[in-house]
């Protein structure tokens, strides 16, 4: 069984975790072990790390998994199917445990460029939960994603909710979920899937308003998920002209900088409002997008009073 239960922590109240990415630099990696003492001073329940499709940069994931380890914090894998057969899977998995990672995030990955397959021998991420079931047994507590406005690709949002029960039944022990900015959404979706039988913690995915052209590259470049008035008022009010987007635009914004850093402090205040109503919902977990800036995390926590309180 894997050594610490996330599940059982989420029992007794609100886990509060953070997810990174493998740096792709030295730069990078070192930069990276100021963000892990930073965060690691909230106390998180665990940190999570990123896999790239295929398993590209499962090298460095495998090194962030140990630092965080070496941070006295719980790692947790993500994973997904992208180019894997059976046996490669089973090769990285059995390297994970043999290291003491057994948490994952069991994902199917977005397919690769031109294709519309995993191009691997899976298909689902319900495929990925049954084989880590059936080959470990309870040895990795799995988490699965959760998608509130409904996966981008899928038939609809009932198709959706069916395929996420179908990870529980498979043995998925908790929920992941998606950014969601809309949470009049997102508390229907909550409604719905506990209608249906999902009973399996859920833990929020958040990530921190900061930063115009992030926000709406993550809402669009794959999610598809919907802004909210007031954020779309924000991204609005601090536009950067002629084009945020235009690293060599014909004339500069004259206010570039100030708009940066108003964008920055309405963003911050917009999050804390969408954490405030998300943890009166009764939510298991707070998972906030940390994106290896603790600054910004380390901002959002003490504004929130989430430390406090956790
Ligand atoms: P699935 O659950 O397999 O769903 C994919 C689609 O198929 C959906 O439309 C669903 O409705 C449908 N479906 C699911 N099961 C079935 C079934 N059995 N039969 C028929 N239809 C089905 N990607 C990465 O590559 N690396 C990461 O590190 C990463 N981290 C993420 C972290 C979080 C918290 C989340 C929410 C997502 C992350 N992703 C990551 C993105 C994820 O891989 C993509 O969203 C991907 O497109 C879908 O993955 P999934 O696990 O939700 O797929």
């Amino acid at each position: 069984m894997a050594a610490t239960k996330l599940t059982q922590i989420m029992k007794q109240r609100q886990t509060l975790s953070f997810e990174l990415f493998p740096p792709k630099t030295p730069k990078g990696m070192a930069n990276l072990e100021e963000t892990l003492s930073r965060l690691k001073i909230f106390n998180p329940d665990y940190m999570s790390v990123t896999y790239g499709a295929g398993g590209a940069n499962v090298g460095t994931n495998r090194v962030v998994c140990q630092m965080i380890a070496d941070h006295g914090v719980v790692p947790v894998t993500h994973f997904n199917l992208i180019r894997h057969t059976r046996e490669s899977i089973r090769e990285q998995l059995d390297q994970y445990l043999e290291e003491g990672v057994d948490h994952i995030l069991a994902l199917r990955g977005d397919f690769p460029d031109g294709e519309n397959s995993t191009c691997g021998d899976f298909n689902y991420a319900t495929d990925l939960v049954s084989f880590i079931r059936d080959t470990y047994g309870d040895r990795f507590e799995i988490a699965v994603a959760g998608s509130p406005e409904g996966h981008v690709a899928c038939r609809s949002l009932d198709a959706d909710i069916a395929a996420l029960k179908l990870k529980q039944e498979n043995g998925a022990d908790y929920i992941i979920t998606q950014l969601c900015w809309d949470l009049d959404q997102f508390e229907r979706w909550m409604d719905k899937i506990r209608k249906v039988g999902v009973t399996i913690p859920l833990d929020v995915g958040v990530m921190p308003i900061v930063d115009i052209k992030t926000t709406i590259r993550m809402a669009l470049s794959r999610n598809g998920c919907v802004m909210d008035h007031e954020l779309s008022k924000i991204i609005s009010k601090y536009w950067i002209f002629p084009d945020p987007f235009d690293s060599n635009p014909p004339f500069q914004d004259p206010a570039r900088e100030q708009k940066i850093a108003d964008f920055r402090k309405a963003g911050i205040e917009y999050t804390i409002r969408q954490l405030d109503r998300l943890r009166m919902m009764g939510i298991d977990g707070l998972h906030l997008y940390a994106m290896n800036r603790w600054k910004d995390v380390d901002y959002l926590i003490r504004e929130a009073g989430l430390r406090t309180v956790i």
